[in-house]
């Protein structure tokens, strides 16, 4: 009997034990690189992603969550400078520029003076830089990180700004703001012209020896739920090889921008869909920093849609029913996921704005 419950104890120690040093494993990236810096930074932004979103990948996915790995979380707030309840402008220009400014803004301060953008600011050091969204390629989130207009549905203004930004490789919708505009210009030409390779059809297997421009849908891409497949996975993939040739090392942000659409429209599948395409993402990036280890990523959102909770089902506490309190956004705290070199300073509460200081912090200085 005794013999037993040791053989139990040293068991279940064993087992403890193993536990531990799983963690410590997991825990030593962060802690041997306090100090370090990273080369390559990847912002995932998940548009309208509050912490039930998040949650849903634990509870409405047949994968494991690619959330859980990650060790260093923040809470970021979200106000912007005209509202307490930001919109994806002013919410994407926080991140980009490191400004709070009003609603609707596109890398501008409240002043409607432009501002400088960490992608702008990375390039100018030689490194390179890729933009990605299921949205259009001109919509509020990607738009901030390389155009500066008062008004955020300036659509066609902000796709002008294209050929000549300091972006490397971009992949989303939007082939209208570039070929069917007021002006009459050919923006495909004059990507061209400043050294893009534009396709419109597909996703390029091979990667051709110019920057890229993969615009596949005429205003936003097609919803997970009808039929997008793994545009959003893939195309980071494809991202990623092409950035990770630069020595000096990149920036990359990715959208999963649907995530909010599905929460305007109070759609739970759609909402979830959308959420599980992001987490599959998320996995493409932490698996790429398992070999990269000089790589930070960094996932967020800029709001939280929908006012979401994942609520029992009349009471049975065994069943969930996604449930949403409004049309619009909230403004309750955004989580921050955070690893690789220099993730530890994103622990705390802190303004939406610090994402963009640390961040800058971390590859520019
Ligand atoms: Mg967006
Ligand atoms: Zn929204």
């Amino acid at each position: 009997m005794k013999k037993i419950s040791l053989f139990f104890s040293a068991s279940l120690l064993l087992i403890a034990s193993s536990c531990v040093s799983v963690q410590v494993k997991d825990n030593k990236l962060s802690t041997t690189s306090t100090n370090k810096k990273p080369k390559n930074i990847i912002l995932l932004i998940g548009d309208g992603m509050g912490l039930s979103q998040v949650s849903s990948s634990l509870f409405f996915n047949d994968q494991p969550s690619n959330f859980e790995r990650f060790s260093t979380i923040g809470l970021i707030k979200t106000s912007s400078s005209s509202d307490v309840i930001t919109d994806s402008a002013a919410g994407a220009t926080a991140f980009s520029a490191g400004i709070k400014t009003y609603n609707g803004a596109i890398g501008m301060n409240k002043d409607t003076i432009p501002a400088p953008t960490l992608l702008e600011e990375v390039s100018k050091k030689g490194l390179s830089t890729g933009l990605i969204a299921t949205s259009s390629i001109v919509h509020a989130t990607p738009a901030s990180f390389f155009a500066h207009v008062k008004k955020r549905r300036q659509y066609d203004d902000i796709a002008a700004f294209m050929p000549t930004s300091d972006v490397d490789f971009f992949a989303g919708g939007g082939q209208k703001f570039f070929n069917d505009r007021k002006d009459g210009r050919n923006l495909y030409s004059e990507l061209e012209e400043n050294g893009f390779q534009v396709y419109t059809d597909k996703l390029p297997t091979t990667l051709s020896e110019k920057k890229e421009a993969i615009l596949l849908a005429e205003n936003g891409m097609p919803k997970k739920i009808d039929g997008r497949g793994d545009f959003l996975p893939d195309a980071t993939q494809l991202a990623l090889k092409q950035l990770a040739q630069n020595k000096e090392g990149f920036f990359l942000m990715v959208e999963g921008s649907q995530i909010d659409w599905g929460g305007h429209s109070n759609d739970a599948d759609y909402l979830i869909g959308e959420l599980i395409d992001f987490d599959k993402t998320i996995g493409v990036a932490l698996d790429f920093a398992k070999i990269n280890e000089e790589t930070l990523i960094i996932v967020t959102a800029d709001h939280e849609t929908g006012g979401f909770t994942l609520a029992s089902d009349e009471g049975d506490y065994n069943k969930i029913k996604p449930t949403f309190s409004t049309g619009g956004h909230s403004s309750t705290m955004i989580p921050v996921f955070a690893k690789g070199p220099g993730a530890e300073h994103f622990k705390g509460i802190y303004e939406n704005t610090e994402i963009y200081a640390k961040m800058k912090q971390l590859i520019l200085e």
